[in-house]
């Protein structure tokens, strides 16, 4: 395999599918299967979701609350997500834990960096809940916070698109998808990947990002062999020029550099 140890960021949103709100069952286990086969494959997986399809912190004001507050809503969105991916997990009889940044003590482990390690050694999948624990940041930091101290290989960032685009394709169908780009180019072009404290830590401590689409059956498996999906993130990139076509299902060969 590709990778000794990756961290998979799912949005809430993607937890939603065609819902406007909350958990698509049908969703929740696809992701399970294909989280289940990965780990299958001896790859140690950690595991953060964010909660945007039950609360984020920015909509506090709209309901005239405290933003702090509502921040702390979010993660605990995030640790109900993160529960019923466990338990969809657990299910398909895959070992995990949830280590959370908030302790909640009767529901799951608090977060132990030695502990993370420990459970990710023996196999177990392991679940962020509750971001990184404190206010004003995003689960994308808490992905990148995570990844970098639990000394995974990548971030695999699971969304709804097949990677970074020049344009939001969802918007503008002359959008093309860049197969690789540097850190430096995203910052340049204006990129929208992750937010900026979580692109600079990933960036600082020189930790790839690869933008996929995980709703995509087999692209998780497919990344953990090392096969090209998506768009990755790196420090030196390969110069690679945006593909031709929206969506394309063309694979070029990139020259990936070892990091
Ligand atoms: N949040 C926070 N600190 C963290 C992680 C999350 O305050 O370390 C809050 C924040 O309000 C955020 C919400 O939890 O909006 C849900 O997370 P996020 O928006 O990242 O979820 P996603 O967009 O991935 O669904």
């Amino acid at each position: 395999m590709k990778y000794n140890r990756i961290l998979l960021k799912l949005s809430g949103e993607a937890l939603m599918g065609q819902q406007q709100y909350g958990i698509d069952a049908v969703r929740l286990m696809q992701y399970a299967e294909e989280i289940k086969t990965a780990a299958a494959t001896g790859t140690q997986v950690a595991v953060v979701i964010g909660g945007g399809n039950i609360f984020r912190g920015v909509q506090a004001e709209a309901f005239g609350l405290d933003r702090v507050q509502g921040d702390y809503m979010g993660m605990l969105a995030t640790v109900i997500n993160s529960m019923a991916l466990q338990s969809a997990l657990e299910k398909l009889n895959v070992n995990t834990r949830l280590l959370s940044g908030v302790t909640i003590q009767r529901v799951c482990e608090p977060y132990i960096r030695r502990r993370a390690l420990r459970h990710l050694e023996k196999g177990r999948v392991v679940i962020f809940g509750a971001g990184i624990g404190s206010p004003y940041f995003t689960t994308d930091s808490a992905a990148s916070l995570r990844a970098i101290e639990i000394e995974a290989d990548v971030v695999l960032k699971g969304t709804r698109v097949d990677g970074i685009y020049t344009a939001d394709p969802e918007k503008d169908p002359t959008a093309t998808r860049y197969p690789e780009i540097t850190f430096d180019e995203v910052m340049e072009k204006n990129l929208n990947v992750m937010d900026m404290t979580a692109f600079t830590l990933c960036k600082e401590n020189n930790l790839p990002i690869i933008v996929f689409d995980m709703n995509k059956a087999g692209n998780l498996q497919r990344l953990i062999e090392g096969e090209t999906v998506g768009t990755r993130v790196s420090m030196h990139g390969s110069n690679a020029k945006p593909l031709d076509a929206k969506h394309s299902a063309l694979q070029p060969t990139i020259t990936t550099p070892t990091e």
